[in-house]
C-alpha cells in the first residue's frame, strides 16, 4: 500500500506549493523510492483545457492527452516521470462521478451529502491512483490555500484517510509565508501561526512547515515557528527566493527535510543520488555564454503563460553552458527593430487571430535575414501561411482559424473536427508518432527516425497545398503514420524549423529537448559569426 505525504498551502497562493511538492518528490526518489504525484484542484472546471492561460497560466498536455495545470509540467520535469489525466482530482470530476452515481441509483435511498459521499469520491480517487501507479509513496498537492471554502471537503477526506490508514502512512507538510517587516527587516510568524490553527481545526497537524521567504529562516524564528505549532524545530524548513526553482529540492535537502519524512513514513533510508541533478544545476548557474532570444507571443504579459518554453530553454541553455535571456515580445506590437539585438526568434503556439500580423512579421523576417527560427504549433502553422504568401505569392493564404474564408486555405480544420461543437478536451491531443525524413534538419537533431510528441490543436497544414508548398522549397520532414504534416523546415537556411507538436512539454532537465537544442547551438553560431 502506497504511502501519503499531502502537501497543503496557508496565507495565500502562489508560494511555489507546486516546487515544493515536485521537490519533495524529487529528494524521495533520490533516495531509491517509487514515488508518484496527484493535485487536487478545487475548481469546478473538469480540467485547466478551457481555462485562459492569461489567468491561470499555461495549459500542460500530458502523454495521454490530459490538458492540466502549469504544475503537472513542473511534477514531470522534476521527477522525469510520465503522469496521467487521472493524477488530477478536481471538483469538477469528483461532482461530476457523484452525480452520476446518483441519478443512476448507486446512492437509491440515501440523502447524497458532502460527508460521506464526496470525501469517499475524493478518497477513492486519491488511493486508486496511488495504488495504480505501485508508488512506494504518493505526494497530494492540495490546491488552493487552506480556509477557502471549496477545498474543505478534500482537507476533511485527506484527514480521514489518515485516520482510516495511521500516522505512519501519512505525513503532512504545510507551506506558509513568512513575510519581512519593518524597518530591519524582522521575519514575521504571525500568518504561519494563524494558518497552522486554522489547519489544526480542521483536524490535521502539521508535520512540517515550509516558510517561504525571501531570505532563509532565522534560528529564533524558526524556534517560535516550533513553539507555535507544535512541530520540532528541525521540521520548520526555510525555502528562500532561488535564482532557479531547480536548486529548492537541494534547500531542502540541506536542511534533512527527506529525512525527516522518511522517519515520519517508516521508510528504510538509502543514501542520495543526486549527481545528475547537481550536474545539470551547476551547469545551469555557471554559463559561459550568453544570448537573447525573442519570444513573439499574445500572453507575454504573465509569463507563467509560456512555462514550459521558459523550462525548455533552460534545460537546454545548462546542456551548452549558456544562459538564455528571453526577449518577450507583444506580437499586437511587433516591430521589426525590436529583432536587432536577438541571436534567434521563438513563435509559440497560440489561438484565435489577435496578434498573428506581428508573428508573420517576424517569421518573415528571420526567414529573410536568416535568423534561427523556431515555431510551434500556431508558430508552424503560420510559418506556412508566411511562406506561402512570400514564396508562392498568394497573397491572401491564411488559415481557417484566422480568416474562415481564406482563399486558399493553407491551414484548415482537421477533418475530424467538423462538426465538433463541445470544447473541452476536443482537440486532437496527446502523443502520437511523427516520421522523420532521413537526411533532413529534424532527422539530424533527433537522431532517429521515429519520435513520439505531443498535439494539442484543431487545424492543420491543408494536404491540398503539400506539393506546392514543397515545390516552392518547404521541406515537410516530419510526418504522423497517416500522413499529416508535423515539421516543417528551410533547407538552405541556417536554422529554420517549426512543428505542430509542441516540444516544450518534453523537455527535462537532465535530457533537454533536440529542437532547442539545435535552435540554441543555432543562435550561439550566430552569435560568433
Ligand atoms: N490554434 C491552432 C490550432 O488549434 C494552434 C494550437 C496551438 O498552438 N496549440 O490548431
Amino acid at each position: 500500500m502506497s504511502k501519503y505525504v499531502f502537501v497543503t498551502g496557508g496565507v495565500l497562493s502562489g508560494l511555489g506549493k507546486g516546487i515544493t511538492t515536485s521537490s519533495i518528490g524529487l529528494l524521495l526518489k533520490s533516495r531509491g523510492i517509487k514515488v508518484t504525484v496527484i493535485k487536487i484542484d478545487p475548481y469546478l472546471n473538469c480540467d485547466a483545457g478551457t481555462m485562459n492561460p492569461y489567468q491561470h497560466g499555461e495549459v500542460f498536455v500530458l502523454e495521454d492527452g490530459s490538458e492540466l495545470d502549469l504544475d503537472f509540467g513542473n511534477y514531470e520535469r522534476f521527477l522525469d516521470l510520465d503522469l496521467t489525466g487521472e493524477h488530477n482530482i478536481t471538483t469538477g470530476k469528483v461532482y461530476l462521478k457523484v452525480i452520476e452515481r446518483e441519478r443512476r441509483g448507486d446512492y437509491l435511498g440515501q440523502t447524497v451529502q458532502i460527508i460521506p459521499h464526496v470525501t469517499d469520491e475524493i478518497k477513492q480517487s486519491i488511493t486508486t491512483v496511488a495504488e495504480r501507479s505501485g508508488a512506494e509513496v504518493t505526494i497530494v498537492e492540495l490546491g488552493g490555500t487552506v480556509g477557502d471554502i471549496e477545498s474543505m471537503p478534500f482537507l476533511e477526506a485527506v484527514r480521514q484517510l489518515q485516520q482510516e490508514r495511521g500516522s505512519a502512512h501519512c505525513a503532512f507538510v504545510h507551506t506558509t509565508l513568512v513575510p519581512i517587516l519593518g524597518p530591519v527587516g524582522e521575519q514575521k510568524t504571525k500568518p504561519t501561526q494563524q494558518s497552522v490553527r486554522e489547519i489544526r481545526a480542521i483536524g490535521i497537524q502539521p508535520d512540517i512547515i515550509i516558510g517561504r521567504s525571501e531570505e532563509p529562516l532565522k534560528e529564533h524564528i524558526k524556534e517560535k515557528i516550533a513553539l507555535f505549532c507544535s512541530v520540532p524545530v528541525e521540521a520548520v524548513i526555510s525555502s528562500p527566493t532561488a535564482q532557479l526553482v531547480y536548486q529548492v529540492p537541494l534547500t531542502f535537502e540541506e536542511q534533512s527535510l527527506t529525512e525527516l519524512l522518511m522517519e515520519k513514513l517508516r521508510l528504510a533510508p538509502l543514501a542520495e543520488d543526486l549527481t545528475a541533478w547537481r550536474a545539470f544545476l551547476d551547469h545551469a548557474l555557471h554559463p559561459q555564454h550568453e544570448l537573447t532570444v525573442a519570444l513573439v507571443g499574445k500572453y507575454t504579459e504573465l509569463a507563467d503563460s509560456y512555462l514550459s518554453y521558459t523550462e525548455a530553454l533552460i534545460h537546454a541553455g545548462a546542456e551548452l553552458r549558456t544562459a538564455v535571456n528571453i526577449k518577450w515580445i507583444e506580437a499586437e506590437e511587433f516591430a521589426p527593430d525590436l529583432l536587432e539585438d536577438v541571436a534567434g526568434v521563438i513563435v509559440p503556439g497560440g489561438f484565435g487571430e489577435r496578434g498573428t500580423k506581428g508573428k508573420l512579421q517576424a517569421i518573415r523576417l528571420a526567414r529573410e535575414r536568416g535568423l534561427p527560427f523556431l515555431g510551434i504549433c500556431l508558430g508552424f502553422q503560420l510559418a506556412v501561411v508566411e511562406f506561402a504568401r512570400n514564396v508562392l505569392g498568394y497573397k491572401q493564404a491564411n488559415s481557417t482559424e484566422i480568416d474562415p474564408q481564406a482563399n486558399p486555405a493553407v491551414i484548415d480544420l482537421l477533418p475530424e473536427q467538423r462538426g465538433v461543437k463541445e470544447k473541452g478536451g476536443t482537440m486532437r491531443l496527446g502523443a502520437s508518432p511523427v516520421l522523420l525524413e532521413p537526411g533532413s534538419l529534424a532527422h539530424r537533431l533527433y537522431g532517429r527516425e521515429e519520435v513520439s510528441e505531443r498535439h494539442r490543436h484543431r487545424y492543420e497544414v491543408n494536404p491540398e497545398f503539400v506539393a506546392e508548398l514543397e515545390a516552392g522549397g518547404l521541406r515537410f520532414s516530419g510526418r504522423s503514420p497517416d500522413g499529416r504534416m508535423e515539421i516543417g523546415e528551410l533547407p538552405g537556411h541556417p536554422f529554420f524549423i517549426a512543428s505542430q507538436f509542441h516540444p516544450e512539454f518534453k523537455s527535462r532537465p537532465t535530457r533537454p529537448h533536440p529542437l532547442f537544442l539545435g535552435f540554441l547551438k543555432a543562435c550561439r553560431a550566430r552569435g560568433s559569426s
